[in-house]
């Protein structure tokens, strides 16, 4: 008989091999502070100029009109949307599906084809957290050093007024990036309302407004990092999604290894007899990182791609004088074998996908309706026989008005010999609104089949047919012999 197999024992932590822990949290599992020392260089300064344009965008946006409409509205609470000024109902559902699934492939193909670029360049949380909230700190309490310094200082009444000075502007920060994304939700003038209204009227809107104003406290003032690594999905799935073509911020570990310490006397020929590479083991790299993690031990979940250990890196590289891009934007495949990037067909396929959801999306974008109507029989009601012989049977419809101009609708009956009376006055849809309805159909008893007879109603506005709906005539059970076809 084969010997009983060992139960499994737990391995303890190996702590020095990054896979085996966090590098923000201590042995006790505690928060480990992460304090990154300032970054300057090529890509920090691009960085900086295109967050420049996006913080401008983000904050500008609720403000911006496109022919009368926002730029962006999310009302999920009423289910109004507005995308580049154009206005989305619950009934284009299938577009916002569609955009969605553009969104979650165009990020698909972007990942497989340049890794995290979006985290580090774009995404509102990094842009926020290094380029507004980090550069605050960095202005209110110094570098990464004096950062450090002040924690661990007693608390004095100027360590004291440091500290809450800090916290009080991020927290006003935080309030106007909650306002932001609340004006985003209900529209800058209902938010306006809500700040000037009495306070008793709007204790939802209040409510959001404080909650959004913590969360976003909580996020850069103390969570930070951890919303990437521990929160963000899109951090978690990359790593499904990267291959060796993939680019990355990638530390060139042929040309760097073996790293070693610089002894001033070596030259850079004496190093590399000495079997250096040309990692200097600085770690000028890790001292920028916001995610505290070492890029030299390779693509890791942690690595938003923001670009500072390359900057911190070139500025070592220039000091000793050897070639920026000991780390650098690249592939595993290019480090490995000096390969180029290349189209390879996992990259094709997800390239012609996101290409037909383009398509699809631009065509029902382009011909969706301004109006769209829709006519329903009146619950519970039965036809009707008229005086003159004709029958009747009661509708309701409703118009959902997609524009920002009035639109004055009519209905013809199109497809039977009978009338079409709207009762009530005329329907005239307000901009961005729902009219509903009743219209009274009534059709020669010579139109009608057996049992139930198809209707077609024309919507019409300014004399041209903008839909047609269908429906069904309920009237009298006709012998089927004595129907007339329609
Ligand atoms: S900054 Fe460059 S040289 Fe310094 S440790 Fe990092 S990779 Fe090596
Ligand atoms: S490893 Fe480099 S690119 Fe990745 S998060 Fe750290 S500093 Fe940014």
């Amino acid at each position: 008989m084969p010997p009983a197999a060992e139960p499994p024992v737990a391995k303890d932590v190996d702590w020095s091999d990054f896979r085996d822990h966090l590098a923000t949290a201590d042995k006790e599992g505690h928060r480990k502070w992460i304090y990154p020392k300032k970054v300057a260089g090529r890509f920090f300064k691009a960085r900086t100029i295109l967050s420049w344009a996006l913080l401008a965008v983000m904050f500008g946006g609720p403000f911006v009109r496109i022919g009368g409409n926002p730029l962006l509205l999310l009302n999920i609470v009423e289910r109004r949307f507005v995308i580049l000024g154009h206005i989305f109902w619950p009934q284009d559902m299938i577009i916002f599906a569609i955009a969605l699934l553009i969104f979650i492939t165009g990020i698909i193909v972007f990942t497989a084809a340049f890794g995290r670029l979006w985290c580090g360049w774009v995404c509102p949380q990094t842009v926020l957290m290094e380029m507004v909230f980090r550069k605050i700190e960095y202005a209110i309490e110094g570098d990464a050093h004096e950062q450090r310094a002040l924690a661990a200082a007693p608390w004095t009444g100027g360590k004291i007024a440091r500290k809450a000075f800090k916290q009080a502007v991020f927290l006003g920060l935080s309030f106007v990036i909650g306002n932001t994304l609340l004006s985003y939700i209900i529209g800058p003038e209902q938010l306006f309302k809500i700040v000037t209204d009495n306070p008793v009227n709007h204790l939802q809107g209040l409510t959001f407004m404080l909650l959004f104003t913590l969360i976003f406290y909580g996020i850069f003032a103390r969570f930070r990092e951890q919303a990437c690594t521990f929160i963000c999905p899109y951090g978690r799935f990359q790593s499904t999604l990267l291959d060796e073509n993939t680019i990355v911020v990638a530390y060139d570990h042929k040309r760097g290894e073996k790293r070693g310490t610089l002894r001033r006397k070596d030259s850079a020929e004496q190093r590399a007899a000495a079997g250096f590479g040309d990692c200097i083991d600085c770690v000028q790299c890790v001292s920028v990182c916001p995610t505290g993690i070492d890029i030299r031990n390779g693509t890791q979940m942690e690595c938003v791609h923001c670009t500072a250990c390359i900057d911190a890196c070139d500025a070592v590289m220039a000091k000793i004088n050897r070639p920026r891009g000991l780390i650098r934007y690249a592939s595993l495949d290019g480090i490995e074998r000096g390969e180029r990037l290349r189209l390879t067909p996992r990259l094709a396929g997800y390239a012609f996908l996101l290409v037909v959801l383009i398509s699809v999306f631009l065509f029902m974008v382009i011909t969706r309706a301004d109006v769209e109507a829709n006519l329903l029989r009146a619950p519970g009601a039965l036809f009707q026989q008229m005086p003159d012989g004709r029958y009747s049977n009661l509708y309701t419809v409703k118009v959902v008005n997609k524009t920002s101009r009035e639109m004055p609708v009519q209905f013809r009956l199109e497809n039977a010999s009978g009338s079409l009376q709207v009762m009530g006055d005329d329907v005239v849809v307000p901009p961005q609104k729902l009219s509903e309805t009743s219209v009274l159909i009534e059709l020669d008893p010579s139109s009608l089949l057996p049992g139930v007879t198809p209707v077609t109603v024309g919507v019409y506005c300014g004399g041209k047919r903008i839909q047609t709906l269908h429906t069904s005539f309920i009237g009298p059970r006709l012998a089927a012999s004595a129907s007339p076809k329609l």
